[in-house]
Formats: C-alpha cells, sequence, structure tokens
C-alpha cells in the first residue's frame, strides 16, 4: 500500500501491510469503533503533530514569540497549576514540525521536539525536588530530560540496558543539562530487571517507560519479514514489561510510587501487565490519576471506561498524540 507523496522531496514513507492487518484484528476486538478513527491518524504521518518542551537550563530569547508567530501554545500550564513556570511546553493543532538542534559537544540545546503524549508518565510521576528518581528504561532521555524540566531530584539514575542507545542517552542528557545539576545524574547500562536486587527500597519515584510494540512504527517498518517476527516475538514483551515492573516495585522505598508506559494500543503489553502486578505483589496498590487526566482533556482523547489509575491516549485528527498508555501505582510496605 502506497501512500501519497505529501512533502516535496521527503523519501515516502511506506505502510506494512502486515503489521496493519495484524493491528486491524486486535485493535477492532480490544477498541471497537474507537480503532477507526485511530488507524486514519496512525496511517497518516502528514498528520502527525510535535509538541516543544522548553529547555529551562537553556533559555532562549526570541524562541517562545517565534513559536507563538507559528501558531504554537502553551500547554498543560493552567490545567496542572502545581507544574513549575519554568516547565514550558508549546504545542499546536496544525501539523508539521519546529526544526530540530543540531548536537553540538559543549552547547545546551534549547528545546526537545517529542509526542505531547510522552510528558503525560513525567506529569503523572510528580517529581519533587530532592527525590531519589529512577529512569528504568531511559534512552534516548526524552523523559529523563522532562523530570529534569520540573524538579530537581537529589539523585537521578538513569539507566539503558542497550550500549548504542545508552550512548545516545548520554548525549541527550549532555545536551540538555549543565553544571551542577548534571552531577546529581548517574547513567547505566544495567538490565533493569536486576536493579530492584541491586538497589532494593532505595528510591522515592521510579519510571518504568516500557520497550514495547510501538504502533506508530511498527506500522512503517521498512522490512516486512522483520515486522512478521516481531509480531511473532509480541507475547514476550508483556512477560519483559512484567518482570521490569516487579524490579521497580523492589527499587522502590515503601511509600514510593512508580508510573509505568508504553506506546502501544495493546492491552496484553499495557492492562494486563498492571493487572498482573497488582495481584501477584501485595505490597502494591493502584493511585488514582483521573484528576489529572480530567486537567490535560482538552488536550488529549482518551479511551472511555478505563481504570482510575490508567489511562489511553488515542490519537485523533488536530491531537494526533499517542498512542501511549499510563498507569500509577504505590508500594504500601
Ligand atoms: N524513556 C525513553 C524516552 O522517553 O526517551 C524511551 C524508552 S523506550 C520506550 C524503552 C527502552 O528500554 C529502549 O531504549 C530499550 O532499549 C530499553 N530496554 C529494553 N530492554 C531493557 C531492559 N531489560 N532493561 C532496561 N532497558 C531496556
Amino acid at each position: 500500500l502506497k501512500l501519497e507523496k505529501k512533502a516535496k522531496g521527503k523519501p515516502q514513507k511506506q505502510i506494512c501491510q502486515v503489521v496493519l492487518d495484524h493491528f486491524e484484528k486486535q485493535y477492532t476486538a480490544e477498541l471497537g469503533d474507537a480503532w477507526s478513527s485511530v488507524r486514519d491518524v496512525l496511517t497518516s504521518p502528514w498528520c502527525w503533530q510535535h509538541a516543544v518542551l522548553l529547555n529551562r537550563f537553556s533559555p532562549s530569547p526570541g524562541l517562545e514569540s517565534s513559536l507563538a508567530e507559528q501558531g504554537y501554545r502553551l500547554a498543560f500550564a493552567a490545567a496542572l497549576p502545581y507544574l513549575p513556570a519554568a516547565f514550558r511546553c508549546y504545542s499546536r493543532t496544525a501539523p508539521g514540525r519546529f526544526p530540530a538542534q543540531k548536537h553540538q559537544p559543549g552547547r545546551l540545546k534549547e528545546y526537545y521536539l517529542l509526542n505531547a503524549a510522552s510528558l503525560l508518565p513525567v506529569l503523572a510521576l510528580e517529581v519533587k525536588d530532592g527525590e531519589r528518581v529512577l529512569d528504568l528504561c531511559a534512552a534516548p532521555g526524552g523523559k529523563s530530560v522532562a523530570i529534569l524540566q520540573c524538579a530537581c531530584p537529589g539523585y537521578f539514575h538513569c539507566n539503558e540496558y542497550d550500549d548504542l542507545r545508552s550512548r545516545w542517552l548520554e548525549q541527550t542528557i549532555e545536551s540538555f543539562i549543565p553544571d551542577p545539576v548534571i552531577n546529581l545524574i548517574t547513567v547505566s547500562k544495567l538490565d533493569g530487571r536486576q536493579v530492584g536486587d541491586l538497589q532494593p527500597e532505595f528510591y522515592d519515584k521510579v519510571l518504568v517507560d516500557a520497550p514495547c510494540s510501538n504502533d506508530r512504527s511498527w506500522l512503517f517498518s521498512a522490512d516486512p519479514q522483520q515486522a512478521v517476527l516481531r509480531l511473532m516475538q509480541r507475547k514476550e514483551l508483556s512477560s519483559l514489561q512484567f518482570q521490569l515492573l516487579r524490579s521497580a516495585v523492589e527499587a522502590l522505598r515503601p511509600g514510593g510510587s512508580l508510573v509505568y508506559s508504553t506506546c502501544t494500543l495493546s492491552r496484553a503489553e499495557n492492562s494486563d501487565v498492571i493487572n498482573l502486578i497488582l495481584s501477584s505483589c501485595r505490597n502494591v496498590v493502584p493511585v488514582d490519576i483521573s484528576g489529572m487526566a480530567r486537567g490535560v482533556s482538552q488536550e488529549f482523547t482518551f479511551l472511555s471506561g478505563m481504570q482510575q489509575h490508567e489511562l489511553l491516549v488515542l490519537p485523533e485528527k488536530g491531537r494526533a498524540w499517542g498512542p501511549m498508555y499510563v498507569a500509577k501505582l504505590k508500594k504500601v510496605s
């Protein structure tokens, strides 16, 4: 299936039919009528939007007026009054992308481009100054950077298992975080499943932004054989996600909380994994995030019928954010 060429000179993205067929079956069953409008957005890259998260450590005169001239407006701030004034994220309903900034050694970047729904796990985590924070699956580092726009942890551990992606994570941190804040950050290359045993009951907050079937990018897999393989191995992801979550629970101090997130619509990797943790760890309880969801409901479309401790962002035309699943849990003892 070939897509129309929408942008001159840009290579054409092609939908991978085998992935689309697989999603069609699964998501029609899981999402019902909502799937067809989600599918329309996911298969139309020219409708995709990007938000611009400003770097509070590198303020740029003129950037905000230039964003305003291009139709961007401040998101989140009015809806979530507990956010610090320095947290500034701009979005607009029109598709397109603000120019990305190149990495230049020794120079801080002024902003990070992202899917606005990626901020929801960070906002749900509610990191406070001085807390010990673990970002268990951190590369390329978008959420680590976003956490540091919200607060200044006392200790911030960013972990990434994959070697190459770990270097990417280090580069992101260097590009956005100056001295002396950077000294609060430890980057490691551990298997996230082992961190709980290595640092039990140590953290106030843990983010598990888990490896998952990335619906948006899988739909455009360039290699159909690899796509088929991935679809066949999809079930194994739920077990990895469960083990990462169990490790995160171990790493939390009693009273600490964790946020689990994925960028897939798949129930097997979302609610099912959370329900399994809730039924197998007696010291873990769900945390209500429906207030936050209500606060940002102008910006996002959520799947209805979710429980209070979880949300699922459905991409829609004009608010083409997500897919993003977020759930919050607390360790009570
Ligand atoms: N949080 C990142 C961000 O916002 O930029 C995105 C994280 S991505 C969804 C998931 C990451 O988990 C990938 O970079 C992947 O390499 C990493 N990963 C996969 N298996 C892992 C494991 N066992 N332990 C830790 N990280 C793992």
